[in-house]
């Protein structure tokens, strides 16, 4: 992809968005992605939908609105580790997603979608990811219909004022993995089919930024590994195209967008 120079209109930097559930999901799952893209130019956003008050660990916190706050300001440290432009955490209940109200949360996002207007949208499958988590999958669920819905006027309509109008995000990528973890429930992935190849040091700030959930540090050493058992990689599956046409193997997620 063409490197934006500095200076130009903000309306021709390319964007990237990438919607998570809880924090540490945008380090662990797209942290590679989402500083591989902000060194190139484009401008990144990780829309995060709970603050990850139902975690097993609660790094000291006394309440659910303690560990918030703690898991709020670990987020923060991670983006800005990974040059992420604007990092957002909303407060949807950790852990029940899949109790929300469809309509509501995806109105939510489609109106986040129609303001950021991304060129490229990364998140979980429907499966949940490799852990499966059932958050993920809902995620992936809400995430996907709010980007194919903010482009369509007649949905939702009633954001189309004060100068918010439909957007159509060009490619939606699901972060996928070449294994499972035998050990688990068994969960199905979709298979690779862009497959983003990272500098040594990209996966380094990667670790570190997943690291700056402290709260998180019993699972730093299952993170670390099945960050690095994907090689120097972060994989994805296309399963959405503006531009119709057959299924290949890409290695840049903005490759066929075009201008830039
Ligand atoms: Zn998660």
């Amino acid at each position: 992809m063409p490197r934006v120079e500095k200076g130009e209109a903000r309306k021709k930097m390319p964007r990237l968005l990438c919607i998570t559930a809880h924090p540490d999901d945008e380090a662990g799952g797209f942290g590679g992605s989402l500083l591989h893209y902000a060194e190139k130019g484009v401008e990144t956003h990780v829309i995060c939908l709970t603050p990850g008050q139902a975690a097993t660990h609660r790094g000291g916190a006394k309440s659910d609105e303690e560990l918030s706050a703690i898991r709020r300001q670990e987020f923060a440290a991670a983006c800005k580790l990974l040059k992420v432009k604007q990092g957002t955490v909303l407060d949807y209940p950790d852990g029940k997603l899949d109790q929300q109200n469809l309509f509501a949360v995806v109105a939510d996002l489609t109106r986040r979608v129609r303001e950021i207007r991304p060129d490229v949208m990364m998140t979980m499958g429907p499966e949940g990811a490799i852990t499966a988590h059932p958050d993920h999958s809902m995620v992936s669920v809400f995430g996907t219909l709010a980007v194919h819905w903010a482009g369509r006027a007649n949905r939702f309509s009633d954001q189309l004022k004060d100068g918010l109008s439909p957007h159509q995000t060009k490619k939606i990528y699901y972060g996928t993995t070449g294994f499972t973890m035998p050990d688990r429930q068994p969960v199905s992935l979709a298979p690779a089919s862009m497959v983003l190849n990272l500098a040594a040091a990209e996966i380094e700030t990667k670790v570190a930024a997943f690291e700056c959930h402290k709260s998180q540090a019993p699972l730093f050493p299952f993170f670390e590994e099945t960050i690095r058992r994907r090689g120097k990689t972060e994989q994805f599956h296309l399963a959405a195209t503006a531009m119709p046409r057959k299924m290949e193997i890409e290695t840049d997620m903005f490759e066929g967008i075009g201008d830039l």
